[in-house]
């Protein structure tokens, strides 16, 4: 049995414990322990993933596009976060990985570390353009933007205001293949290959846009095996290198699944990069006091190192994180898009968000402002009862949590076992 939910994450209750190692691990407070087993408030939940990482029963399961799913479409391209060139060893190459794919099924593959150069290169313009307010944040971490909507709701405005790079390459997708093929809109399905159930969430509820260009995300656990399956014959290589030249991939853009990514290519400009959810937060907290300033741009990724951590990758990140500077590095600095072409998309706002980003803060204690102060001075009373230990024993992850369930009526103060002896 599964607990239904809207994200892409959802509990397997048949194999939860409720030992509440995931309880702690939520950087949201989104999850609760009713009746032995964890259940994740709605609301609460950005989908980062954090829960699948320290469930020791693998008892939290990921929902993403299943390969079956994508059978109804007549023309099939995989667009694969640049993460995917981390997962195969050594030996190797992105060409390789792009061409298993075609061989998989996909009737066309589509590079994405151009694209990741153009989003750069355009955010250097509107870094250029816009001299305030600082720090511009990047909108390329799903997880990032609903934190940021939700728990910094004020820092909003703060993101730059373009679809993330998986977004605009399926866009530019959208515009030429009909045409091109002589197939209906409809008849062409567009896959991101992800590291993250985010991304899931961010194509089926768009948070700028009315739809996602793209129509699933098939996650890097599920295509591993049959890829590596293919990569392990080692037929045609000369075939790969015709279709994927390297030539046509972009180091700074195969650099980005690892933090730092994206402040590498904006050398003009104060930039700071982050990678974890812990340090995420911490720095975000620091922008809402004001004390980043003086910084132009702020990369955030939720995931430890970066996409190379995501949670539904294969490989060590460490591995992969020296696998994406060596083919970086190997592809080298210089740039594959053209510039001009960039400035015209920019000015047409080909990029650009199609309205902006909604804060979601969270609900108030009470819709009247005076009961809402009212209900503030109880939960402090009643915090001040609950023991301070926040051992997780009520279902809640802090004394704190329990205290705002019990004024909203969530939970009971006799839920916390040490106030049974103060209450009848
Ligand atoms: S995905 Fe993240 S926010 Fe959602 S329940 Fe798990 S740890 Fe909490
Ligand atoms: S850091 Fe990358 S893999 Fe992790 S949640 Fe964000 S976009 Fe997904």
């Amino acid at each position: 049995m599964t607990q239904a939910k809207q994200h892409a994450i959802s509990i397997n209750l048949n194999k939860c414990t409720g030992c509440v190692h995931c309880l702690t691990a939520c950087p949201t407070q989104a999850i609760r322990i009713r009746d032995g087993k964890a259940r994740v408030i709605d609301r609460q939940c950005i989908d980062c993933g954090e829960c699948i990482r320290h469930c020791p029963r693998d008892a939290i399961e990921s929902h993403t596009t299943s390969f079956s799913d994508l059978q109804r479409f007549a023309y099939k391209v995989a667009i694969p976060a640049t993460a995917l060139y981390g997962q195969f060893g050594n030996s190797v190459l992105p060409y390789e990985i792009l061409y298993a794919l075609r061989k998989i099924g996909f009737d066309h593959v589509y590079d994405l570390s151009a694209i990741c150069e153009l989003y750069i290169a355009a955010v250097e313009e509107y870094l250029t353009e816009h001299a305030q307010p600082r720090p511009v944040i990047a909108s390329t971490c799903p997880v990032v933007v609903r934190l940021i909507q939700r728990r910094f709701p004020a820092l909003s405005e703060l993101i730059v205001p373009f679809e993330p790079p998986r977004e605009i390459g399926a866009k530019i997708l959208r515009s030429t293949l009909p045409a091109a093929l002589k197939l209906k809109p409809e008849d062409i399905g567009i896959i991101h290959i992800t590291p993250c159930p985010a991304k899931l969430v961010s194509i089926n509820h768009p948070a700028t846009m009315k739809k996602s260009f793209l129509d699933g995300a098939v996650s890097i656990r599920d295509i591993y095996p049959p890829i590596l399956d293919i990569l392990r014959k080692k037929d045609d290589t000369a075939i790969m290198r015709h279709l994927f030249p390297d030539s046509s991939m972009s180091g700074l853009g195969i650099g980005w699944s690892i933090s730092g990514g994206e402040t590498r290519s904006l050398p003009k400009f104060r930039t700071v990069a982050v990678s974890g959810v812990q340090d995420t937060i911490h720095v975000l907290d620091q922008v809402e006091s004001g004390l980043l300033r003086d910084v132009d741009y702020l990369e955030c990724m939720v995931c430890p190192d970066g996409c190379v951590g995501g949670p539904l990758s294969i490989e060590n990140r460490f591995l992969a994180k020296s696998r994406i500077l060596h083919l970086a590095k190997k592809a080298g600095d210089k740039s594959v898009i053209d510039r001009s072409e960039i400035r015209t998309m920019y000015r047409e706002n080909f990029l650009s968000f199609q309205h902006p980003l909604e804060p979601q803060p969270s609900a108030p204690l009470d819709a009247d402002p005076a009961e809402a102060i009212r209900k503030a001075g109880l939960r402090d009373e009643i915090l001040q009862r609950l023991p301070g230990k926040d051992c997780g024993f009520c279902g809640a992850p802090y004394c704190a949590t329990l205290a705002d369930d019990i004024v909203r009526g969530l939970a009971d103060i006799r839920d916390c076992p040490m106030t049974w002896k103060e209450t009848p």
